[in-house]
């Protein structure tokens, strides 16, 4: 039971006589009026100022047992325009039962106002009713106004009269809890039969299932953070929740790493250092994107009228949104932006402002600025991406709900794009003028305009600070590394103009022969297959030049949802990647999930050292049911296309001699011939064993990424120790040459799909141990085919031959400089 105080002194009146059918058909939910005598209005409980309305007559706080409350000083004061009140917090403020909020001048209100009969209304009824309610009479401030219970499953909010179950923990998501996260929680917490809570070190409260709310709390990572929850099913709630919390759901970052975050200071006069979100070099002259506010009718033209017009804008937003959330290039991230606005407490904020009488896009506009508030004073740069998806929704929804006022100036094509911030939508109708690249004030790198810049291969660079508004328009700039030069030096400008046009004679001449063989000068053929991590990204690869596919991640199936696919939609993604390739190689490595990829659905045990615990295929063979269905799905396609299958993490022969055995009965129970087996080799283990594993499968891919991790001793997910990863370290250079001959011992081809196949100073160390296949990102796959073309096997053999006898990494990058500066 939660007991409301009366915010005010005067007489207690039933709903039902307000005059006002908006509160005595409590369209904006139950409560009870109070007729002030005295003009003091005080906190009815401890909560948090969740809006106050700019007249100062209508506050809405939320307590921290849950209940939002509406207390709505006199009838029609909005009139007022804020005349004889005196609002004493302001939004956000967390405020104690009988703190003052507003004070306000009595006589001014009974000359003015057509009633003062004070409604004080609970908006979220699904979660909380009244089980009490004062009889009409006296009341003093403070003194019980109404009980409140907890509906339930559908109750949002902890009753904190019931037994409460309640766990704290650090948050381990790298970014906290922005919009993704914050939307599979509430998922997560809708499953429980509990009313649920999130509560911030600072008392702060959001409602479990409403992640606008929890966004609003601006958890970074590291926060304090308390799951609360009453209910039948709380103890499983909570249990659920902190476990879906420190999966890290895909984001997982360990506390007390050293900040290497990139400096966001002002550089060296006539440039400006900021974060680079895509890599590139832009040049060109500079061009300011001067945001045009969009002006906003206030009042409604009546509560249906206007509710209508808000489901149905929301409708057609909702409707582009999952259009995009298909695609490529941000998906996952308008399909948090479906949820967002699929929000009911960002619905109930709106519609109570369509209760008062507001228009659609004013009420959107109230709802989407309550909750960005709290992330515009988070110092978090997470945050202030989130903070950009929340404008551009309520952009988005503005523009749907009005039509597109005034269509933006677009820049002249080849300008530099300054801007403030560059909402996702807005990006993608500049981008048409043909621009070179951008350059932000704020955003961050992984906001969704820098995904969508980087699929147009648009370099930009966020984060350059305020510095980027004294740049006038014309200004010539150059977008290189994480600097933006102000290239006032003609000089300087004139080297800039030859350094890139250089660069994109090389791009532009490696994508005229995207589509040839990759033969070195003297002849020998190496393949030059693309990594895949999307069905999405097949049909890409293949116009980009890929001959084939050397690494298909299967892992973006079983991330970022709550349970795994099936064998059905498992084979029908892999046979649309297999259409997509067309006739062209495919390798399927089965799923690596655990250390760095946790999967939400996939309760582990927390591991001390997880790169070293259960993972790739480890993992698998603990829980074979996952292997099998995978496999099941694989030899469901295998027969129709060149499908081979690939095991990620092998460290001994054990692994693949089980794995086979379940694949061969698998594929005798189906009646299928059982494709190529393959392994990564990501652990010196591997490598070193390649002759004995080479008895037992048909190839090998090295994965470098893990295997300059595992030699090297460097955890790559550990920032503090990452920058020193670095495959060209002759110790991993030495694993790669071992696993080569192993493998040649009994015939078996080696490739290389870890990220240092598309690094050109590798490449000729590579070919030159004897790699015949290379798996890039799809994008490198035309540059990597032309750098293979510059070399001549002999002279590669040399290099790496003295490569494997140098010291360190540097000495092996003095190696390849001669090579590299013949090709250039
Ligand atoms: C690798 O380890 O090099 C590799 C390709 O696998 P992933 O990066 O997916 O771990
Ligand atoms: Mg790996």
């Amino acid at each position: 039971m939660i007991e409301i105080g009366s915010p005010l002194t005067g007489w207690v009146t039933a709903l039902d006589e307000v005059p006002d059918p908006v509160f005595a058909e409590r369209m904006l939910g139950d409560g009870l009026a109070v007729d002030p005598v005295e003009g003091r209005l005080i906190a009815p409980g401890n909560g948090i100022v969740s809006s106050l309305h700019a007249a100062g007559h209508a506050i809405t706080i939320t307590l921290d047992a849950g209940p939002v409350l509406l207390i709505h000083i006199g009838l029609d004061t909005v009139a007022l325009h804020g005349e004889g009140f005196a609002p004493v917090v302001k939004e956000g403020d967390r405020v104690g039962l009988g703190q003052t909020l507003i004070e306000f001048d009595l006589d001014v209100l009974a000359r003015s106002a057509r009633s003062l009969v004070t409604p004080v209304i609970v908006t979220n009824g699904d979660a909380f009713r009244l089980s009490s309610a004062a009889i009409p009479g006296p009341i003093d401030c403070g003194s019980g106004l109404f009980t409140l219970e907890a509906t339930g499953a559908a109750a949002a909010a902890v009753s904190l009269d019931q037994p409460v179950v309640s766990r704290s923990l650090k948050l381990l998501l790298a970014h906290g809890l922005h919009a993704r996260p914050a939307a599979r929680l509430a998922k997560r917490a809708g499953e429980f039969d509990a009313q649920v809570q999130i509560v911030a070190e600072d008392g702060r409260v959001a409602p479990a299932r409403s992640p606008v709310t929890i966004l609003g709390l601006g958890l970074g990572h590291g926060s304090e953070v308390t799951i609360k929850a009453a209910g039948p099913q709380a103890a499983e709630a909570v249990d659920a929740l902190v476990e879906l919390l420190e999966s890290g759901m895909g984001e997982l970052k360990p506390l007390a790493k050293a900040d290497s975050s990139p400096s966001r200071t002002k550089g060296l006069s006539g440039e400006l250092k900021g974060i680079v979100a895509v890599p590139g070099m832009a040049i060109g002259p500079a061009w300011q994107l001067r945001q045009v506010d969009i002006a906003v009718r206030e009042e409604g033209r009546g509560i249906a009228k206007e509710r209508e017009a808000l489901t149905a804008g929301r409708g057609r937003l909702e409707q582009s949104l999952t259009a995009e959330a298909q695609q490529e290039h941000g998906g996952a991230i308008a399909a948090a932006h479906l949820a967002m606005v699929a929000d009911p407490v960002l619905s109930d904020v709106a519609e109570r402002q369509i209760m008062l009488g507001k228009s659609a896009a004013f009420a959107w506009r109230q709802a989407i600025a309550q909750f960005a508030a709290p992330l515009r004073r988070s110092n978090d740069p997470r945050f202030a991406e989130r903070l950009d998806d929340l404008l551009d929704l309520e952009r988005r929804l503005l523009a749907e709900l009005d039509g597109e006022a005034e269509p933006p100036p677009l820049p002249p094509a080849g300008a530099v794009l300054l801007a403030e911030t560059l909402y996702p939508s807005q990006l993608k109708a500049l981008a048409e003028a043909d621009i070179a690249g951008i350059a932000t004030v704020a955003g961050g790198a992984t906001s969704h305009a820098a995904i969508i810049a980087a699929g147009l291969g648009l370099p930009m660079l966020v984060g350059l600070g305020e510095g980027l508004f004294e740049i006038t328009d014309g200004t010539p700039l150059v977008v290189r590394g994480d600097t933006l030069v102000i290239a006032s030096d003609p000089a300087a400008l004139d080297q800039a103009r030859e350094e890139a046009t250089k660069r994109q004679a090389r791009k532009t001449a490696a994508e005229a022969r995207a589509h040839d063989l990759a033969v070195t000068s003297d002849g020998t053929r190496i393949e030059v297959f693309a990594n895949l991590g999307a069905v999405a990204e097949a049909t890409l690869a293949v116009k980009q030049g890929a001959e084939g596919c050397g690494l298909l991640r299967t892992e973006f199936l079983f991330l970022d949802r709550d349970a795994p696919p099936s064998e059905e939609e498992q084979r029908l993604a892999y046979q649309q990647v297999v259409d997509a390739l067309g006739s062209r190689p495919l390798i399927v490595r089965t799923l690596d999930i655990g250390a760095d990829k946790p999967a939400p659905w996939l309760p582990l045990d927390p591991e001390d050292n997880p790169a070293l615990g259960l993972r790739g295929i480890r993992l698998q063979l603990a829980q074979t049911e996952l292997l099998e269905t995978q496999l099941r799905a694989l030899l469901g396609v295998a027969s129709g296309g060149p499908l081979k299958i690939m095991l990620p993490m092998v460290t001994g022969l054990n692994e693949v001699r089980e794995t086979k055995a379940i694949l061969d009965r698998l594929s005798n129970e189906m009646g299928v011939v059982a494709p190529d087996l393959g392994i990564m080799v990501e652990t010196p283990a591997a490598a070193l064993l390649a002759a004995i594993l080479a008895r037992e499968v048909a190839f090998f891919s090295i994965g470098t990424n893990d295997l300059s991790q595992y030699a090297l001793a460097r955890d790559r997910t550990n920032r503090a120790v990452a920058d020193g990863l670095d495959p060209l370290d002759p110790a991993v250079l030495r694993l790669i040459d071992a696993t080569v001959l192993g493998a040649a011992e009994h015939g078996r081809v080696t490739g290389v799909c870890g990220g240092m196949a598309a690094v050109a100073e590798a490449v000729p160390f590579l070919i030159g141990l004897g790699v015949t296949e290379l798996s890039v990102p799809a994008s490198a796959v035309a540059e990597t085919k032309a750098a293979i073309r510059n070399l001549d096997i002999a002279r590669c053999r040399e290099v790496a031959g003295y490569a494997l006898e140098a010291p360190d990494a540097v000495a092996v990058r003095n190696l390849v400089v001669p090579l590299l500066e013949q090709m250039a």
